[in-house]
């Protein structure tokens, strides 16, 4: 078993108003040249989890952060006319939270981090500021959205490697 430590959470950027299932993600992962789809888990508009790679193999989804990292992505991200926007559905937040729940304590889980957070540090003060997100993804902010619902655990929602 891999080491890991961290959740990496991502949108699709489809549009809210088309779906893209699980074959168009493969698809897509494969054009970029993976050998299959990238995530570990995909959640659909209706709130399915389809799971991708397994755990134990490491992702391809955050470049730099994929060795020790789990990521899961949701359908969506975009609004109807192509702007980044939080487009969760009701049942994808409950399958997000649920499936965190579960990933968190099972894998002693340190870091949480939307793709964007991950962006490079341009002005090296420590903090990744939105001016220096080189993407929207996952188009909403995962401090606020659960740093009090996991606040036993303590995790770490930014960092700079
Ligand atoms: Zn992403």
């Amino acid at each position: 078993m891999r080491f890991i430590d961290r959740i990496v959470i991502h949108c699709a950027a489809t549009r809210i108003t088309q779906d893209f299932t699980e074959e168009q993600v493969k698809e897509s992962h494969i054009a970029r040249g993976f050998r299959t789809w990238g995530y570990h888990y995909y959640i659909r508009k209706d709130g399915r989890i389809v799971t991708m790679r397994p755990i134990g193999q490491m992702g391809a989804h955050a470049i730099g952060y994929n060795a020790a990292s789990i990521g899961i992505c949701y359908e969506g991200g975009l609004d109807a006319l192509g702007k980044s926007a939080d487009t969760r559905t009701a049942a994808q937040k409950e399958s997000l939270l649920k499936l965190l729940h579960e990933l968190i304590p099972k894998y002693n889980i340190k870091f949480l981090s939307g793709h964007r957070n991950l962006s490079p540090d341009l002005n090296g003060d420590g903090k990744i500021d939105s001016w220096e997100w080189t993407k929207q993804c996952p188009c909403f902010d995962v401090y606020t959205e659960y740093s009090q619902e996991f606040s036993k655990y303590q995790l770490c929602y930014q960092w700079v490697e």
